[in-house]
């Protein structure tokens, strides 16, 4: 009998592997043509003053409508664009995207929305990235200070030669740097003095247990410390309970973004949630 049972789990376990190559057989050959089939679209998920309570920016974050797949997340395809490069022209897209639909809300009269994108390390490694970004700068008309790129701590620290003088550069332009899911690398944090950054963004596994593990709370309450010390500004990721934003905000953190307040939507439902008085959830 548990032969049997083995065999059984076996066959259904090679039928998985193959299941799951095929599909990403498919998923590679389809994404070199999302982007000319218009099948990427950007979501924005909105970043709140803890202060006012009122959205003053938003993070850009890719989905792929496949057709035969649906709504596919991030990390069904980032990876696989890594692999083949595809990432810099997504990159591309979703930073032109996102900084034309920002300089829309700014005509329609938000004319502070800061808008991030997020910076993989294929994409800094590139030598065009800095022309990449002056250019779509000048054609949408977005004023740099606009900008936050998001990068995480490995991506930075992968060549910190390099980093440090392109994030120099980002500098000059006016743009802003975040450090994207801050306390989960483990670099020395000697890297914060070195490189020319302006936000902190907690990562979200802190923000989740806040309230109930004392660690968590205690390693948040430091970062908005180390924040403050170190004169950048700070942002919890993962903002999901009123509890934990009243935490937050005890601790005058200075923006947040969660699904308390929304998820990633698209850029009309994110407009229509602009000209609501305020976001419900805090009122
Ligand atoms: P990230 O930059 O850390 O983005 C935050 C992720 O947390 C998003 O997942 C967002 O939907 C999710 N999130 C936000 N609030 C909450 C919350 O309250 N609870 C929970 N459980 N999750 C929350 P998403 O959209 O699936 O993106 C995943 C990752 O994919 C991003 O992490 C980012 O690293 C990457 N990514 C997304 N868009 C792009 C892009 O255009 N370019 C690059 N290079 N990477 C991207
Ligand atoms: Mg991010
Ligand atoms: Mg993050
Ligand atoms: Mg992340």
């Amino acid at each position: 009998l548990s032969r049997n049972l083995w065999q059984n789990n076996y066959r259904f376990y090679i039928k998985e592997i193959g299941e799951a190559s095929a599909k990403r057989l498919k998923l590679e050959r389809s994404l070199r043509k999302s982007i000319e089939k218009q099948e990427l679209l950007v979501y924005y998920q909105p970043i709140v003053d803890m202060q006012t309570g009122s959205i003053t920016g938003t993070e850009a974050l890719v989905r792929w409508d496949h057709p035969e797949f649906g709504l596919l997340s991030p990390d069904n395809f980032i990876p696989l664009a890594h692999e083949t490069g595809f990432i810099i022209d997504i990159g591309k897209w979703v930073l032109k995207q996102a900084c034309l639909q920002t300089k829309l809300w700014h005509r329609a009269g938000y004319d502070s929305m800061s808008i991030s994108v997020n910076i993989s390390a294929i994409e800094l490694d590139q030598s065009q990235l800095l022309n990449h970004i002056e250019n779509i700068l000048a054609e949408t008309d977005l004023f740099p200070a606009a900008l936050e790129l998001e990068i995480t701590e490995s991506v930075l620290m992968h060549d910190a030669e390099a980093s440090v003088r392109i994030l120099q550069e980002l500098k000059k332009m006016g743009i802003k740097i975040a450090v994207d899911d801050f306390g989960t690398g483990y670099s020395s944090l000697s890297y914060l003095k070195r490189f020319p950054i302006d936000i902190l963004k907690i990562d979200r596994s802190f923000a989740r247990d806040i309230v109930i593990d004392s660690d968590s709370s205690t390693i948040v309450t430091t970062i908005i410390a180390l924040a403050r010390s170190l004169g950048l500004s700070v942002l919890a990721e993962g903002v999901e309970t009123k509890e934990q934003f009243d935490f937050l905000y005890q601790g005058q953190c200075d923006r947040a973004q969660g699904y308390l307040f929304s998820r990633p939507i698209g850029a009309e439902n994110l407009f229509s949630l602009l000209r609501q008085p305020k976001t419900g959830t805090l009122a």
